[in-house]
């Protein structure tokens, strides 16, 4: 019999908590967790009493349950201008460190990540595999491994929009931890999970960030998504100027793997490019580190599989651009990568062009329709039912300049379509301050399609009238109308592509 006990741990603030110790508590790298008897905490000490001692390793962890804590208002002690809205939204997105634990000895507690980011029984059809998912973590490569992933029920392996969507998040999350000055130092598949059926996704393993100011963690990261600098300099001495340590930049190299994976199912990095012949451990190194090369690098080919039906150019012009920055421009400049920001942005813009596959069957059930004159799916090819593709250019108002807008932003439109602030002014971006109000929405109605003006003032028709809430104005080819006469409002021409 395995035997179990409650012991309490004291926090720093004095209070206590209990915790239920099992024999042979599960073990990561650096610590070993017990669970609280409500299994919503968890209570976690170090492997090593070294770091449990280690004053450095207290200041980190002091700086990331308090002052930089996202996930706390400024008010309750947490980071600098966070509100109680922002702190309720990250507080699902991070499993972020609540507390210290001064005795029985140094530790660390966390709330238990929520639990749609474990497997169940019901995630699988296959018997004998049942047994081996359920209670897992939801680490992505179970979702964007094939050979892994074709365990899984089709439920459980959501659409592209879903995956899409965790991708949006993954990006604001990180955008929010790189705002503060932090940076992870360790994303990887097994340091996200990722649930694809609700399109959401959650960081962990919070206590290894770099803090501004304090003594870095000594943490490489996981294979696979090291940024090639780290790789390449890791045997120098942890002093030598020359050796690159974790940073947000090689954070924005870990993040652009994730996004690709979730998104395009592969690796960018390993392809059948064969970099030394003398061992594989070499051949990694070389393929990851110093030599690394996209492989849908777009002048280098060397590295770019034979079979690769869909591509980057798949996703659209705003992500096409940003995995060449990535993986490109910036793979060995660590610089030239883009910033969670402009991931956030692109990714946010992706999502107003997709459009659903008219195939019921389809792997991907959503696609990212960028070019109105080829409306077919590039996983299933098969071309969208609808006789027009409406589509929607946002242009903003150049400061200064009377009369004059430059682009912002497209949208496909679709029957019943929310339309949003952050839709209607350029000052407006669907981040996790918005407000989610409907402005309008966008309906084929007799035939035609019209924009319904839901609770935008000073909306104004193609002909500059204003347009009362709760009357429309029609989509036609060419027709452009004010959606708020605000400086910031957006100008919107309407263009129809039919076939
Ligand atoms: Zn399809």
């Amino acid at each position: 019999m395995e035997s179990k006990r409650t012991e309490k741990a004291t926090l720093v603030d004095g209070s206590t908590i209990e915790y239920v110790v099992k024999d042979n508590p599960p073990k990561g790298g650096m610590k070993y967790t017990y669970f609280t008897p409500d299994k919503k905490y968890v209570v976690q000490f170090f492997n090593d009493p070294k770091n449990a001692n280690d004053i450095n390793i207290h200041k980190r962890l002091e700086a990331i349950v308090g002052k930089y804590n996202p996930t706390l208002s400024e008010e309750k002690g947490g980071s600098r201008g966070n509100t109680q809205l922002a702190a309720d939204y990250f507080s699902s997105r991070f499993c972020w460190p609540k507390s210290l634990i001064k005795s029985p000895e140094f530790g660390i507690v966390c709330p238990a990540y929520p639990s749609n980011y474990f497997f169940s029984e019901n995630s699988t059809d296959i018997e004998g595999y049942k047994d081996i998912l359920k209670g897992k973590d939801k680490k992505s490569t179970y979702f964007t491994s094939p050979k892994l992933s074709k365990y899984l029920k089709s439920d459980e392996l959501g659409d592209f929009r879903s995956m899409l969507s965790l991708s949006i998040n993954l990006a604001r999350s990180i955008r929010r931890m790189h705002q503060a000055g932090l940076a992870h130092s360790d994303l990887s598949c097994n340091n996200v999970l990722i649930d694809p059926q609700k399109g959401t996704c959650v960081v962990i393993d919070i206590d290894s960030l770099v803090v501004p100011g304090l003594y870095p963690p000594e943490v490489i990261g996981t294979s696979g998504y090291i940024a090639p600098e780290v790789l390449e300099t890791m045997e120098l001495p942890i002093d030598d100027p020359n050796r690159k340590l974790p940073s947000s930049y090689t954070d924005l190299h870990s993040m652009a793997v994730l996004i690709y994976e979730y998104l395009l199912k592969r690796h960018p990095l390993k392809g059948p490019k064969v970099y030394s012949t003398e061992s594989a451990e070499k051949d990694d190194f070389l393929a990851l580190g110093p030599k690394a090369t996209f492989i849908e690098n777009p002048v280098d080919k060397s590295n770019r599989p034979k079979d690769l039906t869909y591509t980057i150019k798949d996703l659209g012009p705003e992500l096409e651009k940003l995995f060449i920055r990535a993986f490109v421009d910036g793979l060995h400049s660590p610089n030239e990568r883009p910033t969670a920001m402009e991931w956030e942005k692109g990714l946010v813009k992706t999502w107003d062009m997709l459009s659903q596959c008219s195939n019921s069957k389809c792997t991907h059930k959503w696609f990212v329709l960028h070019d109105p004159q080829k409306p077919i799916c590039p996983y299933c090819k098969t071309k969208i039912k609808a006789k027009e593709v409406v589509r929607l250019k946002l242009k903003s108002r150049v400061r200064g300049r009377n009369g004059q807008w430059i682009d912002a932003g497209e949208i496909n439109c679709y029957d019943n379509m929310p339309i949003f602030k952050w839709h209607i002014y350029s000052n407006c971006f669907p981040d996790e301050k918005a407000e989610r109000d409907l402005q309008a929405s966008i309906h084929y109605y007799q035939g035609q399609w019209i924009f319904v003006n839901r609770g935008i003032a000073g909306m104004l028709s193609p002909s500059g009238n204003i347009v009362p809430i709760g009357q429309a104005v029609l989509l036609s080819d060419g027709s452009s109308f004010q959606a708020s006469n605000d400086e910031k409002g957006y100008l919107i021409e309407a263009s129809i592509t039919r076939w």
